[in-house]
Parts: structure tokens; C-alpha cells; sequence
């Protein structure tokens, strides 16, 4: 008979076990639960993604379920290290690994590309990536001045160095050719109000371009994904040769440091105060804002310099100014101006503080002082 205080106090001592202090799948601390089929121990929440593919994985708790002496065997002998070895093999360098925060397609897709569709494992090691950076397909894409998403075809071109998209008439040529040099994309399930929305960035002139697309297939749009992100990275590696692929992963897509409603006043610092939606870049150093979250180009932006270049963070407001609706004020003091927002509450407040300051606390690299000019030539 299954010694079962004996097996739980195994199983919790395996969770002790280099590999096993975190999620298999999204790294998050301390998972209680595990896949007694794969042999891994993962987080709550991936263990509901496990828990829909019954084919590939079995899910139990480490504390509330029964284990027999096998399986808590079986788990001992394999262990997340284990299944790393096996199921990443040879994840390709601009294969996204979702975190614990990311959204819940990513996770699912990794879970999948891992352990079903064994994309990683060791006899992929000859499989060619060669074309990775390419892609053709139809997406919905939303629609510049109206709400509805309509179907358009897009074409990643790695060796154009463009992601374009077309309208029915084709004939006319691509709607937008956008640059692989300033491409950005990022899962933005909430705001755009579907679990596979993605949001695209580039540069156009001197605003920032927004497009917003989902796919209904879960695997196409974070095939989409990662097929952007290849192609970016390809990009950048010819574009900055001598730089170390490690330091130049973290850059090939990236997300919003913070996002969310503010209300600002203007420049005299006497207009009312408006509500906007705000979007902090911390690798461009920019924080945008729009009238609708989802507006294709930005209503304005602020450059967030550096400390020891007279940028500064500040709670509340300067003496006499108050704010509309909201109360809790910030300040960000820059060379030039001041400006001045409101947050809906302390929380916020503190929040935004914090974001604002990761960004100020950085050093600014010639490319920011370069762009800091640039900003200043034009506002
Ligand atoms: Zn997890």
C-alpha cells in the first residue's frame, strides 16, 4: 500500500530539486501541481492548459491528490530538467518563451509546439529555419477608421526586410510596407477584445503606426509571431554584427512597460485635463498617448531621458494645479517643460511611478541621446 504522507513529503522534497522551483512551462515560483505523464511540475495555470490535451499530458495536484509509489517514482527519475533536455533541445533563438505574465495563446502554443507537436526535440536538430523569417497569410485586420476587423493578406519578407499587407485590390500595390527596423509586435488580448489579438508597430514618419490583427487559429498567430520575430532577428544580427545574439534577443520584440487611462493637461498647463490611454516604451524611452487605445497613430508623445540628464518623476501636482475628475497626480520634470497627468487612484499612481522610473533610472545609449534631438527638433 502507497505511503501516502511519505509520498507527499517526497513529492514536495522533488520540488526543492534544481529545475523543479519553477513552472516547466512559464518559469513562475513555486508550482504545485504536476504532469505525472511527462514528468514535469508546473503552475496552476499551465497545469489547465496540460489539463485539455489529455492525449500528451495527465495533471495532479501535489498536495491534494492521491500519488502512488510509481508515479512519485517516475517523477523522480524525470523532473523538469529532464524534459527540458528533451522537449527544448533546439528551440530556435527567436522562439518566443512565454513568461508567467504573458497571455494565455502563448502558453497554450508553446505547451503544444513542446510536447505535442515535439517541435524542439533533438531530431528537429537538422530542420531547416532557413525560411522561418517569411511568412504569407490572411489576417483580420481592424479597419483604420471603423471598428469591424476586415480580412487582408500580409507577406513577411525577410529578405525585402518588410511585413506589407494588401486590400482587395492587390493590384494597386501593398496598402502599407512596414520596416523590419522598427517592427514591433505584441499580444494584446484585452485591448483589442480577442484571445489571439496581436498588436503591430512600426514607424511611420515620426508617429508611431498601430495595426491591430487576430487570427481565429491560435497556432497561425503565434506562428505569426515568431515568424516576425525571425525575421527580426535575421534583421538585426546584419544590422549589428559584432553585437552578442544574447543582447540582442531581448530586443526583437518587446512590450509595453505599462499601459493604461491618465488624464493630462496641456502645455500652459492652464487647459482641462483630458483622459487619454498612455503606452510606455521602455526601449524607445517614450511615453505615447492616444484618445482611444486603439487609434492607429498617437494624438502625442514624451521622451523620458535619463536622471543625470534633468528627467525626473514626481508625485502630485505643482501648487495651485488640480486635476478634473482624478486626484493623484504625476509630475515628469523634463529639460524642457513639465508634465503634468492625473491617475484614477493611488495604486495607479504608484504604478505609473514606478514604470516612469525603470525608465529614468537607465542610461541613455548614443542611439537615445540621437533620438532625444530628433524628438526635440520636432515638438
Ligand atoms: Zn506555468
Amino acid at each position: 500500500m502507497a505511503d501516502r504522507d511519505g509520498n507527499r513529503k517526497e513529492l514536495l522534497e522533488q520540488l526543492t530539486m534544481p529545475g523543479n522551483t519553477r513552472c516547466a512551462d512559464c518559469g513562475a515560483p513555486d508550482p504545485d501541481w504536476a504532469s505525472y505523464k511527462l514528468g514535469i511540475f508546473v503552475c496552476l495555470h499551465c497545469s489547465g492548459i496540460h489539463r485539455n490535451l489529455p492525449e500528451i499530458s495527465k495533471i495532479k495536484s501535489i498536495r491534494l491528490d492521491f500519488w502512488d509509489d510509481d508515479l512519485v517514482k517516475y517523477m523522480r527519475t524525470h523532473g523538469n530538467l529532464s524534459a527540458k533536455a528533451k522537449y527544448e533541445a533546439v528551440v530556435p533563438p527567436y522562439y518566443y518563451r512565454p513568461q508567467a505574465t504573458d497571455c494565455l495563446v502563448l502558453k497554450e502554443q508553446w505547451i503544444r509546439a513542446k510536447y505535442e507537436r515535439q517541435e524542439f526535440t533533438a531530431d528537429q536538430t537538422g530542420k531547416s529555419r532557413e525560411s522561418a523569417g517569411n511568412k504569407e497569410g490572411f489576417l483580420w485586420k481592424r479597419g483604420k477608421d471603423k471598428a469591424q476587423f476586415l480580412l487582408r493578406r500580409f507577406v513577411l519578407s525577410e529578405r525585402e526586410g518588410v511585413l506589407k499587407y494588401f486590400t482587395k485590390e492587390e493590384i494597386k500595390g501593398a496598402k502599407a510596407t512596414m520596416s523590419l527596423k522598427d517592427l514591433n509586435a505584441m499580444f494584446q488580448p484585452e485591448k483589442i477584445g480577442n484571445p489571439n489579438g496581436l498588436q503591430i508597430t512600426y514607424v511611420k514618419g515620426i508617429q508611431t503606426r498601430n495595426v491591430f490583427v487576430y487570427h481565429e487559429s491560435r497556432k497561425e498567430i503565434v506562428d505569426w509571431f515568431n515568424a516576425i520575430r525571425a525575421a527580426r532577428l535575421r534583421y538585426l544580427k546584419t544590422e549589428f554584427p559584432t553585437t552578442a545574439e544574447s543582447e540582442i534577443i531581448p530586443r526583437i520584440t518587446r512590450n509595453y512597460l505599462k499601459e493604461g487611462y491618465m488624464e493630462k493637461t496641456g502645455p500652459k498647463q492652464r487647459e482641462a485635463f483630458r483622459k487619454r490611454w498612455f503606452t510606455l516604451d521602455l526601449q524607445e524611452r517614450k511615453l505615447l498617448y492616444y484618445k482611444d487605445p486603439m487609434d492607429p497613430y498617437e494624438q502625442g508623445a514624451v521622451f523620458i531621458g535619463s536622471r543625470d540628464h534633468g528627467y525626473q518623476v514626481k508625485e502630485g501636482l505643482p501648487k495651485g494645479i488640480k486635476g478634473k475628475k482624478w486626484k493623484a497626480g504625476v509630475t515628469i520634470v523634463t529639460p524642457g517643460r513639465q508634465f503634468l497627468f492625473t491617475c484614477e487612484n493611488e495604486k495607479d499612481q504608484r504604478a505609473w511611478m514606478e514604470a516612469l522610473n525603470e525608465v529614468i533610472s537607465r542610461p541613455m545609449t548614443p542611439q537615445d541621446y540621437a533620438a532625444e534631438a530628433n524628438f526635440r527638433r520636432q515638438s
